[in-house]
């Protein structure tokens, strides 16, 4: 039995009931979740912007102590601290062999594909991302948690599964940031910050934050901008005067729904040969964008989506925490507000209210 948080039908709230999770299977681990951070993509589950097969237990941002194994587990045992990860590279696809384990053939994992865990109402209950860290309890596949040192805070931690990695990665691996370029990011909540934090980490030199939320700008300071701006306009005429013309080389848009008709707008902030990379969900239904073509060629720019920072969890998750526990990577400043499980649907509302880097679920 565990407390979980489910969705049941596009434009619910998360409902809080018990449900019955079975016993770890083959390959499977059970985690107790000790932390779940509230990530908009959980939301878009929520307003039908990603399609899936619902019911669905919420959450994927996740850390925890494991409970229990099936047979076969290997990685870890009951008792050792894990972040949880949904894009685990199998190191023997295509992708994988040239270094692209964020992009793996394989997922869900080839040994994971074992059905929902979660029963409810008399039906089974999938997971978001087969983790459904909104729970008490979970069970994931052993591809899927990553052991951790003890001494790091689990809520801490919990951050690595999906919003420092996608963040941090889309400046340091997808956009390639280098030292001395300029970046400017769209957005700055719990993931845009953390591109900023990858900006730092790669040592570019001006940095921008751009975001509508006083308090947002504000903590972007703390992130490693170098400059703020409430708008892509007003980002826009600061760029051209701090770089005299140049523009920024890396833009990255991180805002919380993405919309096709701000490419043309975004993709005119970096200059000639630069990178703009989308982290941005957008609705699945858009497909129409808004980008001047002839000048986009003519300055051979480019244009990359996301897809979880391009990180290999195994090699990232353990340099992440090495940056984070030598002081070079901000963790614990990225949760602005911890929740229990029954008050989720006000952390979405803090979110939507732009109150939150990150709002944190500490389950009891
Ligand atoms: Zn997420
Ligand atoms: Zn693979």
């Amino acid at each position: 039995m565990s407390k979980s948080a489910i969705l049941w039908n596009v434009g619910d709230k998360w409902n809080v009931e018990d449900v019955d999770l079975v016993e770890p299977r083959a390959g499977e681990v059970r985690v107790k979740v000790a932390a779940s951070g509230l990530c908009h993509s959980d939301d878009h589950y929520v307003t039908g912007d990603q399609p899936a097969q619902l019911p669905l237990v919420g959450g994927h941002e996740g850390a925890g102590v494991v409970e229990a194994v099936g047979p076969g587990v290997t990685r870890v045992k009951p008792g050792d601290h894990v972040v949880m990860v949904f894009n685990p590279p199998c190191g023997d696809c295509h992708f994988c062999l040239t270094g692209r384990g964020n992009l793996c053939f394989y997922n869900p994992p080839k040994t994971a594909p074992l059905g929902p865990a979660f029963r409810a109402r008399g039906q089974e209950v999938g997971a978001i991302a087969e983790l459904g860290t909104f729970s008490e309890y979970t069970n994931v596949a052993e591809a899927r948690v990553i052991k951790i040192d003890e001494d790091i805070p689990l809520a801490s931690a919990a951050l690595l599964g999906c919003a420092v990695i996608t963040g941090w990665g889309a400046a340091v691996y997808l956009g390639g940031v280098k030292p001395g370029e300029n970046v400017v990011v769209i957005g700055c909540g719990g993931v845009g910050v953390n591109s900023l934090q990858g900006a730092r980490s790669a040592g570019a030199d001006i940095i921008v934050a751009v975001d509508p939320v006083e308090f947002k700008r504000e903590q972007a300071l703390l992130f490693g901008a170098t400059h703020t701006a409430a708008s892509v306009e007003e980002a826009a005429e600061l760029l051209a005067t701090e770089t005299r013309g140049r523009m920024a080389d890396v833009a990255i848009l991180s805002v919380g729904v993405g919309d096709g008709d701000t490419l043309q707008d975004t993709t005119r902030l970096v200059g000639p040969g630069g990178r703009t990379i989308i982290t941005s969900v957008t609705p699945a239904a858009s497909t129409t964008t808004n980008l001047g073509l002839f000048e986009f060629t003519m300055s051979e720019k480019i244009l990359r989506g996301n897809v979880y920072g391009g990180v290999n969890v195994y090699r990232d998750v353990p340099l992440l925490l090495g940056l984070y526990k030598r002081g070079k990577l901000n963790l614990d400043e990225l949760i602005t507000t911890t929740y229990t499980l029954d008050d989720i649907n006000q952390g979405y509302a803090d979110m939507h209210a732009g109150k939150n880097l990150r709002g944190m679920v500490l389950h009891g």
